[in-house]
């Protein structure tokens, strides 16, 4: 059985006074209304995430996770944050790759190969995204761009690493747009990644890592992506937002 995970990307949103109102609101409602076989992990700005961690206390339901690490281990790298400080505030998780990361801050699938190596080394969980632009997908080329993507940060790896990572498939095109993958192209994508897995490391390593789906996941649409046999969970922004329905959505995972 996989880990569900359903991650609420906060992304650069909220002051800390609304991030604790919202985190709250949900520990409130989640604690009623959700499966207890469900991962919920805050990704909050870093300068909240020791707050909303002490919020939650010991709630083995959600935990807190960090958007972005340096590749770098300490040093005079002004205004980066190390996997080694995150770690220190006992924060499990950490966001790499997101497609915002690689569009605005120019990473690479090396880049994120070394991000995910010290994060590792640290002890964190890294949610690994991928996912392909629009121009890709009408080219027809977003299955090998894909792979090509895990294969440049992940593969690297032994059997034991890559199975301390998260995967998010996140299509470019739907990040933000309301747009979101039909269950049928969510699954397909999540088939494509987890065959490619196992084509290196063998079906029981592929078949234990969690692959979450993101692009304008909402309460609508939840259900039917979480449906999915391929499809552990997702990762959610612009509805990770508003507690309500945030926690509709845990509640369809
Ligand atoms: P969205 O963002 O749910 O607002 O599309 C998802 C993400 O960027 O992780």
């Amino acid at each position: 059985m996989r880990q569900k995970i359903v991650a609420g990307n906060w992304k650069m949103n909220k002051t800390l006074e609304e991030a604790n109102i919202l985190a709250s609101e949900i520990m409130g409602m989640v604690a009623d209304e959700v499966k207890g076989d469900v991962k919920v992990v805050f990704c909050t700005p870093f300068p909240y995430l020791l707050p909303i961690k002490n919020m939650l206390g010991n709630n083995p339901r959600i935990s807190v996770g960090a958007q972005n690490c340096s590749e770098h281990e300490s040093g005079a790298y002004t205004g980066e944050v190390s996997a080694a400080m995150i770690k220190s505030i006992n924060v499990p998780y950490v966001i790499l790759g997101h497609s915002e990361r690689r569009q605005y801050f120019g990473e690479d699938g090396k880049l994120l190969a070394k991000k995910i190596d010290v994060s590792l080394k640290h002890g964190l969980t890294p949610i690994f995204c991928c996912g392909e632009p629009l121009e890709v997908r009408e080219r027809n080329e977003h299955e090998s761009l894909v792979k090509q993507q895990v294969e440049e940060s992940l593969f690297h790896l032994d059997a034991a690493s890559l199975q301390k990572i998260v995967i998010a498939y996140e299509p470019v095109w739907a990040i933000g747009t309301g747009k979101t993958a039909t269950a049928q192209q969510a699954q397909e994508m999540h088939g494509v990644i987890r065959k490619h897995i196992a084509g290196k490391y063998g079906q029981q390593v592929a078949d234990s890592i969690s692959i979450l789906y993101g692009g304008s996941v909402n309460a609508g649409n939840a259900r039917e992506l979480f449906a999915c046999p391929d499809v552990d969970g997702g990762l959610v922004g612009g509805a990770s937002l508003k507690s309500r329905e945030f926690t509709d959505i845990i509640k369809s995972a």
